[in-house]
């Protein structure tokens, strides 16, 4: 873990996704050094609860001083409704980044995997592309990412080129309150098929509690230890 230290940084950007889920690009005065799947804490001074702040992954990977946030809007949050008032040019308070949820430092011949719902992809989206377009890794490395709707799918233009420029990544974007040509249902029954046999694989898993549990549950069952499995709880 990084020493905690807060910085002001200016809203540069925000591109609303959907109706709930709103990117925000934010720039630092300083070069902001990171590793993929790192998060940020945004200190929001006054909020009517106990703890003031609230944590975000870093959705990109290191450009600069620059850093995208994914963020879905919580009805009755705290924070969030806060955060999706703001305009660019407004300025926050937000930490340098923070957390070992990171990729290996070296890229072995297995397979690397991951698991998310909603804005769970946000650390995804940076260990993936630094995967595939910075690592050069050649393994396979698969994205199970679970959403209600095709609206809900995130950063999905983005998944498909890479997938169509890197055979060795499987993209599943999996919909669980619509029919369509792609999977269905939940993203337990879609993962099962490359995992159950127990390849050689690491395997990170981001977002709500419950999804996370089960997952991890699941794939306890088909063999794998601990050390094979991460996990970001956003809750
Ligand atoms: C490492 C990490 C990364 C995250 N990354 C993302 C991301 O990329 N995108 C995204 O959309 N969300 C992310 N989240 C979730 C995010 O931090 C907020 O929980 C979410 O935005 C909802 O905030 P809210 O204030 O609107 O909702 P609220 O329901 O008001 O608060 C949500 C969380 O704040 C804390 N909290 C609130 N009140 C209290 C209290 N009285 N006592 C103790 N704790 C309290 C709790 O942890 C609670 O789960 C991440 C969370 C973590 C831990």
């Amino acid at each position: 873990m990084n020493n905690l230290e807060y910085h002001k940084a200016k809203i540069e950007a925000i591109k609303i996704h959907n109706p709930t889920v709103k990117s925000f690009f934010i720039r630092y005065d300083v070069d902001m050094p990171y590793q993929s799947g790192q998060f940020v804490i945004i200190d929001f001074g006054q909020l009517p609860h106990q703890f003031s702040t609230r944590s975000y992954s870093i959705a990109d990977v290191h450009t600069g001083s620059l850093i995208e946030l994914c963020v879905v809007l919580k009805l009755g949050g705290a924070a969030t409704p806060i955060l999706f008032d703001q305009n660019i040019g407004e300025e926050l308070t937000i930490s340098n980044p923070q957390g070992r949820f990171i990729l290996p430092e070296t890229i072995e011949d297995k397979i690397y995997g991951f698991i998310c719902t909603g804005t769970g992809v946000a650390p995804f989206r940076a260990m993936i592309k630094d995967l595939l377009l910075i690592k050069k890794c050649t393994s396979p490395v698969y994205l199970y990412f679970g959403c209600r709707t095709e609206a809900d799918i995130l950063y999905r233009d983005e998944f498909e080129s890479l997938s169509r420029q890197f055979p060795n990544f499987k993209y599943i974007p999996v919909l669980s309150r619509q029919n369509w040509e792609g999977a269905t249902g939940y993203v337990h029954e879609h993962y099962k098929n490359v995992f159950e046999q127990k390849p050689n694989a690491l395997i990170y898993l981001c977002g709500w509690t419950e999804m996370i549990k089960q997952t991890r549950d699941n794939l306890k069952g088909y063999g794998y230890s601990r050390t094979e499995i991460k996990v970001e709880f956003y809750d």
